[in-house]
């Protein structure tokens, strides 16, 4: 039973990462991209829309849409205007089905692993954006920030009111000492980090709690280092910004990985 578990959460990982990833990409062509001003309805593009080749918008067939696999069935190639597809698809499908193998091991309630996918969307859609053009929309973390409150408040400490819970304290004491460390640190930086990456700590506090919280900016920082170093190796590693870091990426990043060690 627990393999079957593990399996159907790697498959299901996979497919919610493709959605993920379909929804931060429209959400990012109707709202911030150069061509937003074409995209009339945008809800509607948002929602609505079916899965589209990037670059001529013909429609994907339904074996193109299966994680991973459906990369190679496509041949690496729109059947349509025969462009390249980025490796990254596929690459980032088979990260999301071993993060989902790794995060059944936990055993979670239904309750905290539909959390899990919610927040995993939110906070895939903070990465891609910030990744493309170092801005994090703050519908999104809007949306972390009320996940956060309700892993903290119903699902970690359903008895929060009664105050007397010393755990709670702490894990309310983390997220905001992070959260005013990083406002200073946004001031020692001359303003080079953005406010929605001090929010964003806040968000991500609540969602890990104490003590995972305690090494958030630490392994963020961390994979920052790596990435920069790998970049001075190859430019063919893309970046936003010579000078300013997406650091929303490398939260994000490091909170799906501590979120993994509960
Ligand atoms: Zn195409």
């Amino acid at each position: 039973m627990p393999i079957l578990f593990a399996i159907m959460s790697g498959a299901l990982f996979a497919v919610w990462h493709s959605f993920s990833d379909a929804l931060a990409w429209r959400i990012y062509t109707a709202w911030y991209s150069p061509r937003r001003k074409e995209v009339k309805d945008k809800l509607k593009f948002v929602f609505g829309a079916s899965s589209r080749c990037e670059f001529c918008e013909v429609k994907v067939p339904w074996y193109g849409l299966i994680p991973i696999a459906g990369f190679f069935i496509l041949r690496r190639r729109c059947a349509h205007c025969s462009r390249l597809l980025s490796w990254r698809f596929p690459l980032l499908e088979a990260c999301a089905l071993v993060y989902g193998v790794a995060f059944a091991q936990h055993e979670p309630s239904p309750l905290y692993f539909t959390l899990t996918l919610l927040t995993y969307t939110a906070l895939w859609v903070v990465i891609a954006i910030d990744y493309r053009m170092l801005l994090i929309p703050t519908e999104a973390i809007f949306a972390l920030l009320v996940l956060g409150l309700f892993a903290l408040l119903c699902i970690r400490h359903p008895h929060w009111y009664r105050f007397d819970n010393f755990d709670f304290g702490l894990d309310l004491s983390v997220a905001f000492l992070w959260y005013f460390l990083f406002h200073l640190l946004r001031i020692a930086s001359g303003y080079k980090m953005g406010l929605a990456d001090v929010r964003l700590v806040l968000a991500l506090g609540f969602l890990l709690g104490h003590p995972l919280t305690i090494f958030l900016p630490g392994v963020a920082a961390a994979f920052a280092i790596i990435f920069y170093l790998l970049r001075r190796r190859s430019l063919l590693i893309y970046a936003p910004s010579e000078t300013e870091i997406p650091f929303g990426v490398f939260l994000g990043a490091a909170f799906l990985l501590l979120n993994l060690s509960r």
